[in-house]
């Protein structure tokens, strides 16, 4: 808690002492901008105020000259003592200086002594004053154009002072024209402006300012002979002039405390300088509102930065969170996918097991079957073998008594019943080589109708009543005749064996196509096939006749010799009572495009 106190504190300290020398420097750069502004400002505001003042004075520079050349202006300092003259010229130069707007015009004599001026009707008037203490007279006398700024010593009121010589015919001066000019209009508008502006004597006091309290001011020290300058022209008349702390280094100058920033320039005709001073301390706030203002700026800037930052940070935060969310939700999926995974292959496992055991009793089971088959077939076999062996034997027996005896007759008849039962077994045997034979003998065209006639005339006589319904246009079928005739006979003999006891015999024979292939049905009116032994009586060795009557081989070999034919023997129930076996045979190609 306090480690986090103490980091805290660090933290704000750095930001304060940061955001301090953001200040400092913001506000040395904004101060450098706005006193190079105020500079130039100040040089702007000079240049138009000299061009102001220099305008105004040039007006009447050249009034003394132009008056000085006057006749009746030399006739009067030629006769300084004519009354009428005198008379008259005050009331011209009264109605001039109304023409001009000039202060005072007023004419010298050598001496200095006023004899004429346009005031001469008011108390306060120039005439019978001598201003031979004035430097535009003296400048005058000496033939120049005398020009000063002063204070009236008879007014008391600011002027400047144009002078000029009057010269008689041998170019001998006579006496001094003067012109005052006021000079009030040009400080009025200077108020207007926003900096101070003020005109400093060559003695570097101020005569001329936009605020008057500057007025009659040293700014440079006021050393004895500069006061006996001054004190000589008698300039500022009466009016005490005083010494300011003044202090400038480059163009700041520090007045009363005050720092400036000046601008200053010499009018070199007037003795003067101007000059032009900018409130430095106004600039220096005016930079430090802008520094503060570009702090406020930046402030803002890095608070919006942190804000947006943080909430991007809450956002990942919040981005991780739901990924952590997420990849917990797919491990819990995952873990019971890899959990129902497990179940499924110990499932697989159990299953693989159980076909494995389903096989090995399936393989028992054919074995079993197998030996079934076998014991079947011994039994039949022996039983076949052995009754004709043992009846051989007894006729073979006889047949030595009957020789014995001298009846050769009936020992030739015995021997003949033994020669037939030898036939019997060998015909059995050709039975069992049928069955193991897999004949590869080539297929033909068979005729149907040829094929059913020739089986049923061997086995008619065992037959009441025969019905074949066999189409003209039934075509041939693929087999070996011979074979085919087995199995016909085959399947007739066993319909006359089961008709036997009911005595119906009766038997159907029909033909009919199926897209390319040609169903022979045979028909009998017997028991049928009981469903119990339908799918068993194709197994070789499957009888349900007695011993001795029959091997249960007829029909498997029946079977074979049709899937070698490429069809197939089928076996069914009539719905009326009776066996159907049918026989799917492949139709010759060659004869079924031709009908086609
Ligand atoms: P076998 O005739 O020597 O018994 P088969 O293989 O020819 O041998 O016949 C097997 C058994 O099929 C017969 O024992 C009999 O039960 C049955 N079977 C054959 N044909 C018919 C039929 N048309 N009607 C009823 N049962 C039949």
């Amino acid at each position: 808690m306090r480690l986090i106190r103490r980091s805290s504190l660090i933290l704000l300290a750095i930001c304060l002492a940061s955001a301090l020398a953001v200040f400092m420097v913001a506000s040395r750069t904004a101060t450098g901008i706005y006193m190079a502004e105020g500079r130039a400002r100040a040089e702007a505001l000079l240049g138009l105020t000299i061009q102001a003042l220099d305008g105004h004075l040039r007006r009447f520079e050249v009034v003394p000259d132009l008056l000085a050349d006057q006749e009746r202006v030399l006739r009067l300092v030629q006769n300084p003592t004519d009354a009428a003259r005198i008379e008259a010229m005050n009331l011209w130069l009264q109605a001039r200086n109304a023409e001009l707007d000039s202060s005072d015009i007023y004419i010298m004599t050598p001496d200095g002594v006023t004899i004429a001026a346009s005031n001469h009707h008011r108390a306060d008037s120039f005439i019978g004053q001598n201003f031979t203490y004035r430097p535009y007279f003296t400048a005058a006398l000496a033939g120049q154009t005398g020009r000063f700024y002063a204070i009236g010593t008879t007014s008391g009121v600011r002027g400047y002072y144009f002078a000029a010589p009057i010269l008689d015919e041998n170019n001998a001066t006579v006496g001094v024209v003067a012109v005052k000019i006021g000079l009030d209009v040009i400080e009025a508008e200077w108020r207007a402006q926003d900096a101070a502006i003020m005109v400093t004597d060559p003695e570097g006091i101020v005569f001329l300012a936009s605020d008057s309290g500057l007025r009659y001011q040293g700014l440079l020290p006021l050393t004895p002979d500069r006061l006996a300058r001054t004190a000589a022209s008698r300039r500022y008349a009466d009016v005490p002039v005083s010494e300011m702390a003044v202090t400038q280094a480059d163009d700041l100058l520090t007045m009363d405390g005050h720092e400036y920033l000046t601008a200053q320039e010499l009018m070199p005709r007037a003795g003067w300088t101007v000059h032009v001073l900018l409130d430095a301390a106004y600039l220096r706030a005016q930079a430090r509102l802008a520094a503060l203002a570009f702090l406020g700026a930046a402030l803002a800037v890095v608070l919006l930065i942190w804000q947006r930052r943080a909430r991007l940070t809450e956002r990942l935060a919040l981005q991780l969170q739901t990924k952590a969310e997420l990849e917990r939700r797919v491990a819990e999926r995952t873990a019971d996918l890899a959990q129902a995974n497990a179940l499924i292959e110990t499932e697989i496992a159990e299953r693989r097991l159980t076909e494995q055991e389903l096989r090995r009793t399936q393989s028992d089971l054919v074995q079993a079957g197998k030996l079934a088959a076998l014991g079947q077939m011994s039994a039949a076999l022996s039983h076949e073998i052995n009754q004709p062996l043992a009846a051989a034997r007894n006729y073979a027996d006889s047949a030595a008594i009957l020789i014995d005896r001298g009846d050769g007759v009936r020992a030739k008849e015995n021997v003949g019943q033994i020669l037939s039962l030898i036939d019997r077994m060998a015909a059995i045997a050709r039975h069992l080589r049928n069955v193991a034979r897999k004949p590869d003998a080539p297929l033909q065209d068979i005729v149907l109708r040829d094929a059913v006639a020739e089986a049923l005339a061997l086995v008619a006589p065992r037959l009441l009543q025969v019905a074949v319904d066999l189409p003209d246009d039934l075509p041939p079928v693929r087999g070996g005749p011979v074979r085919l005739q087995q199995v016909l006979v085959n399947l007739l003999s066993n319909a006359a064996d089961a008709m036997a006891e009911s005595g119906a015999l009766r038997i159907e024979v029909t033909g009919r196509r199926a897209a390319g292939r040609v169903l022979l049905t045979l028909r009998d009116y017997g028991p049928g096939v009981p469903a119990a032994i339908a799918d068993r009586i194709f197994d070789p060795f499957f009888t349900t006749k007695s011993v001795g009557s029959g091997l249960g081989l007829g029909l498997s070999i029946s079977y074979n010799i049709m899937k070698d034919f490429g069809g197939d023997l089928r076996v069914a129930n009539h719905p009326e009572g009776g066996a159907v076996f049918t026989l799917d045979l492949q139709a010759s190609v060659a004869r079924q495009e031709a009908a086609e």
